[in-house]
């Protein structure tokens, strides 16, 4: 499993994993935790763990509350 990375508009770094996109979250000595581009707007709880050279390590969460494609978070709420 692969991730891509490349910059948001305000030059952070962005990656891509699974058409989904992940902005740093925090770094530790070993890893880089990177959280859901839409963490704060649909409250997600998808993060994602790479090591310093943005190897893929593991997923953690899910994308509960967009799935994937922003539109699907208000209407979610009809389909549960
Ligand atoms: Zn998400």
């Amino acid at each position: 499993m692969s991730v891509t990375v490349s910059t948001t508009s305000k030059n952070a770094p962005l990656l891509i994993h699974e058409g989904l996109p992940y902005i740093i979250d925090c770094r530790t000595d070993k890893k880089i935790l990177w959280k859901c581009e839409h963490a704060k707007k649909y409250k997600c709880h998808g993060r994602l763990h790479t090591d310093l050279n943005n190897v893929f390590i593991k997923t953690v969460g899910d994308h509960e509350n967009h799935a994937g494609d922003s539109r699907a978070g208000p209407i979610r709420e009809y389909y549960d």
